[in-house]
């Protein structure tokens, strides 16, 4: 008999976002006509820049004549999007060769792919509260996993230990849900600890581009030593509107080998073998977010979310309300007040004043106690949830 892969009967039922909509479709059932303000989303709200839109245009156009068409494409990514990636780095002081920047179709799918590079027998270390894939990727593959929780007493960004030590680590900065980032001498910490103990970081990268405090790394690759411990997964999805669209890309230095085994040239074979690369058109959508126009349109759609930020805070500051993140992320990780559960406050916040978020507990059960609030709806909707939040936080004081 075909043996399934049993370790999929570990996986723990995702009830958050099913909860969610569950719960707010109970109550517009219930109550025909409300408009909801949806705080919870993590996809964008603002179309393409207008400079990838002429590039997917232009590439659309290139397929129709037999000089340019483009049939399979590199499985490592195009050199003309792989260069560009590089000289990007290079820009903030990181040296890479091309071919250390490797293409992909976004970071979700990179993070479960990347670990066939690594032994089942390997542990894998998730910081808590965490996005859900680390956990869940690592159950499929039978990988034991260490939940190392944090808290707002180290600002949810906790340091090494003894109880850290794991082969994989998953370090997610800027962080979500939490929207805390690590700062140099934090994030040095870690890779100190992963270069000692021969572990490799798995280092999340989605949100870099929130990044506004120039003291602030935005590559793991900005500290000494990364290049001998850690791959970065990047994505353009929440940096440039690309979570439809997909394109993201992961760094995995030539230095970077253990057993004499070496991670890039793994890669390389991985990729040659289970893909036929991502398609010639979305890379050169990609391409055209890091020319010159391309970088100052998406920071423009950057700066609308971090306005959406400022007036998710004022409503927090004005209460009095214990948060992190905003900043320099598109998250704010709020406490609940009066020490509520987060669902309780979730229920809450539906019920009476028709704003919806997520729950802190579905990002694992250190999340208990606190919401995350996302900044990418529209103008209008982020205005009033924040006057509604604000009302009714001011009368739980
Ligand atoms: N990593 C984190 C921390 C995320 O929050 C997300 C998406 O929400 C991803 C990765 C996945 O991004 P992508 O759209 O590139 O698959």
């Amino acid at each position: 008999m075909t043996m399934p892969n049993m370790h999929y009967a570990d996986l723990k039922d995702s009830y958050l976002f099913y909860n969610i909509a569950q719960k707010t479709k109970k109550y517009l059932a219930e109550n025909q006509g409300t408009h909801l303000y949806r705080m919870g989303i993590g996809d964008v709200s603002l179309p393409l820049c207008g400079e990838v839109i002429k590039a997917l245009h232009k590439a659309v156009d290139d397929q129709a004549c037999a000089e340019n068409f483009h049939g399979y494409m590199p499985e490592c990514g195009a050199p003309f999007l792989r260069e560009t990636i590089a000289k990007h780095y290079a820009k903030r002081g990181i040296n890479l060769d091309s071919d250390e920047v490797f293409v992909s179709s976004g970071a979700s799918d990179e993070l479960s792919d990347i670990l066939d590079l690594f032994e089942r027998e390997n542990s894998a270390l998730v910081i808590e509260p965490a996005y859900p894939a680390y956990v869940d990727a690592n159950v499929m593959a039978g990988r034991k996993i260490i939940h190392l929780p944090s808290g707002s007493e180290n600002g949810f960004l906790p340091e090494p230990s003894e109880k850290a030590k794991a082969d994989i680590l998953y370090i997610c900065s800027p962080n979500n849900p939490t929207g805390a980032v690590f700062d140099r001498v934090k994030l040095q910490k870690w890779v100190d600890f992963a270069n000692e103990n021969g572990s490799v970081i798995l280092f999340d990268a989605a949100y870099e581009a929130f990044i506004e405090d120039e003291t602030l790394p935005r590559s793991i690759f900005e500290l000494e030593g990364a290049k001998t411990c850690a791959i970065e997964i990047c994505s353009l999805s929440k940096t440039a509107g690309f979570t439809g669209t997909r394109l993201g890309y992961t760094v995995i230095p030539k230095t970077l080998e253990r057993k004499n085994m070496n991670f890039n040239s793994m890669w390389i074979r991985n990729r040659t073998t289970k893909t036929n690369g991502v398609s010639y058109i979305i890379q050169r959508g990609g391409e055209a977010v890091f020319s010159e126009e391309g970088q100052k349109q998406i920071k423009k759609n950057i700066e609308f979310y971090k306005e959406n930020a400022k007036i998710l805070m004022k409503a927090l500051d004005n209460t009095g309300t214990w948060y992190c993140g905003g900043k320099n992320a598109p998250y704010i990780w709020m406490k609940c007040p009066k020490n509520m559960g987060s669902w309780e406050f979730f229920d809450l916040l539906l019920r009476s004043v028709q704003v919806v978020g997520t729950p802190g507990k579905g990002f694992g059960s250190c999340g208990e106690g606190y919401f995350r609030f996302s900044t990418f709806s529209s103008r209008e909707d982020t205005v009033e949830a924040a006057k509604r939040l604000e009302q009714l936080l001011s009368t739980l004081k």
